[in-house]
């Protein structure tokens, strides 16, 4: 009996479409990923403004991130030319800071708890106490809840919670510590300080995101036979005897045996609106924000990266220090929150002001660019029903940082459902 050859379609070049369709191409199989924009790398990509490459969002990697890190090897991109490693150290302006110490995990964060300088005796307890309650358990909840409500049982301190477990959350879940899954929040803290010390660093990118990464798995791709088609949105699929056809406005339909659609879930509902896959598409979304701010080129900022728990600003990065970029800062203002009523101008005014407050000696800055991404990431609430990667329709399988999986909306949870999808396809 003949057995029909595999042939695959990808729909989106995010991160997560990129790493399927390069796992396939490696494995041989015929592949084509579509994307609609003209631009690969969906939420995690390079824009060019005034000359320099900026990213739609300053992200922000982790030690941790251990399929990003081997996809990123494999496809030939060095880590010391992308990333730049520190070791965990939080700087919080004005509230306090902590420095993960030279011990084997998760030594290096108690010990570095303990240490830590702007917390009382009471707070550093609270913390280390709540660290050993959560090994206990093993980072495992009977039921997920809230992360406030988790806090708030716990006993943690309310200025604890302000200066250091809320930061956490907006930075890993993007999703108010009010409605936030607490069991996503733990299984980062798990994978981030249990095992290996190295798995807190932080990795922030040192090249934009689209040179990091969308560019070399595109080239990896390529390279191994898989085909790229960009200005390609893909209204709907078909299914047929043999498989499925996929529509394209202005272009010819075609026919592919496997179906991988890796958009995000609010694109979902028109492609298959033909297709009975009874999956859950119906998110809620929460915002980034990003302002970048040109200061004089000789211009820089105590630390690589500052948080701040007062005023709207939450975390600033020195680009100059980060990736040559001198003099030009990137805000960060992660979830909702009161910053979305303001125009792109006050709210631009408004963090220049709190950083002078901060940093006094900053002059009048020369420019300033905010990018709003809108839905940057599913709203990672408790008890959120995510869809798996195997839809009820042999063949046709999702990938995207919103299907089922340990991780919020991450690069790393993009690229796990991409390779898990992947995965499927060749088993099948
Ligand atoms: C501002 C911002 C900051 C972030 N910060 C961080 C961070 O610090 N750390 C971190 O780990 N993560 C961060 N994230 C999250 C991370 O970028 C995302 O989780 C990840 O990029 C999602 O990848 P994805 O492939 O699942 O989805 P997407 O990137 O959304 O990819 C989906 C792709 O599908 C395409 N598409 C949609 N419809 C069609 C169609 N009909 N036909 C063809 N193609 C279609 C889209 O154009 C898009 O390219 C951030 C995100 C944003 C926006």
């Amino acid at each position: 009996m003949d057995v029909p050859l595999k042939r695959v379609a990808i729909i989106g070049a995010g991160l997560a479409g990129l790493s399927a369709a390069s796992k396939l191409a490696e494995a041989g199989i015929n592949v084509i990923l579509f994307e609609a924009a003209p631009q690969l790398g969906g939420r995690a990509r390079k824009v060019v403004w005034k000359g320099q490459s900026l990213d739609n969002g300053q992200h922000i990697l982790l030690g941790a991130y251990q399929q990003t890190l081997q996809l990123m090897a494999s496809v030939g991109v060095l880590e010391k030319n992308g990333l730049l490693r520190l070791p965990l150290a939080l700087h919080m302006h004005e509230s306090f800071s902590l420095k993960a110490k030279n011990l084997p995990a998760p030594l290096h964060l108690l010990f570095g708890l303990l240490s830590a300088k702007g917390l009382s005796w009471l707070e550093r307890f609270a913390a280390i106490r709540f660290f050993v309650w959560l090994k206990t358990k093993r980072f495992k909840l009977s039921k997920d809840e809230t992360l406030l409500s988790l806090l708030k049982r716990k006993n943690q301190p309310a200025r604890l919670i302000k200066c250091l477990w809320e930061p956490l959350c907006l930075a890993a879940l993007n999703t108010p510590i009010a409605t936030a899954s607490a069991q996503t929040y733990l299984n980062v803290l798990r994978d981030s300080f249990n095992q290996n010390k190295t798995d807190s660093d932080l990795l922030l990118p040192k090249v934009d995101l689209s040179a990091l990464l969308s560019e070399p798995i595109a080239e990896h791709i390529k390279k191994h036979g898989g085909k790229i088609a960009v200005n390609s949105a893909v209204s709907h699929i078909e299914k047929t005897t043999n498989g499925f056809i996929l529509n394209m406005a202005g272009k010819e339909a075609t026919e592919f045996s496997h179906v991988v659609i890796a958009t995000s879930p609010h694109h979902l509902h028109a492609i298959t609106s033909q297709l009975d896959i009874a999956t859950n598409t119906a998110f809620d979304y929460q915002p980034i924000y990003t302002v970048y701010i040109q200061y004089q080129s000789h211009i820089k900022l105590p630390n690589v990266m500052t948080g701040f728990t007062q005023g709207i600003a939450q975390w600033g990065f020195d680009r100059g220090q980060l990736c040559g970029q001198v003099g030009l800062i990137s805000v960060i203002i992660s979830a909702e929150g009161v910053h979305q009523t303001l125009s792109q101008q006050a709210l631009a005014d408004a963090v220049i002001e709190e950083l002078k407050a901060a940093f006094p000696y900053l002059p009048s800055p020369e420019w300033h660019k905010v990018i709003a991404e809108k839905r940057a990431t599913f709203a990672c609430t408790a008890d959120l029903k995510r869809p798996a990667q195997q839809t009820r329709i042999k063949n046709l399988y999702l990938a995207g940082d919103y299907t089922e999986g340990d991780y919020p909306a991450t690069i790393e949870g993009a690229i796990r459902s991409g390779l898990s999808a992947a995965q499927l396809v060749m088993q099948s």
